[in-house]
């Protein structure tokens, strides 16, 4: 599947809750794993393929994780800054400020509920991926004037090296 990119409706809309775990579902999950395989992601949400539906995949220092309805159900008040990127903003990276530590809980592709608790690298993924349910991008979370230079250089990239 193709990853949306910065300036796709798709990636700000709010995505749906999933009803039942069926066979759609289940296609949807496995495009969403061969999709962040082959872009070498962390991470990947339905919506950056398109699909407004609360999914997220995860693959982070041997961590697999395919999650449905994922909630976000506790966070750190300790932050920290570390450079991060999007599949969806490709070519550009910027420092924001992540929990430390993220717990999440969702449905597996069985329907079991699990908890995962993420700290540096897994936190920060699971936040991200969140913030992409919710049609947020990490760019959001930068000051203006950071968001604006970013972005610049995002565009910019994207005239000399068209895809
Ligand atoms: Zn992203």
């Amino acid at each position: 599947m193709e990853i949306r990119t910065y300036g796709d409706p798709a990636l700000r809309r709010r995505a749906e809750p999933v009803g039942a775990i069926d066979d759609g579902v289940r296609a949807i999950c496995e495009q969403m794993v061969e999709t962040m395989l082959r872009a070498n992601g962390a991470g990947l949400a339905a919506p950056q393929i398109g699909i407004s539906k609360r999914i997220i995949v995860l693959d982070v220092g041997g961590e697999f994780h395919v999650l449905i309805n994922p909630e976000l159900i506790e966070t750190s008040d300790e932050v920290e800054q570390v450079t991060e990127g999007c599949l969806s903003v490709p070519g550009v990276d910027a420092a924001v400020g992540r929990a430390t530590r993220a717990v999440i809980e969702g449905a597996t592709l069985n329907g079991e509920t699990v908890r995962i608790e993420g700290e540096g690298l897994l936190a920060r993924a699971i936040q991200h991926e969140m913030d992409h349910l919710n049609g947020n991008l990490f760019l959001d979370r930068l000051s203006p004037a950071r968001r604006q230079s970013v972005l610049r250089e995002y565009e910019r990239r994207r005239r000399e090296e068209p895809s």
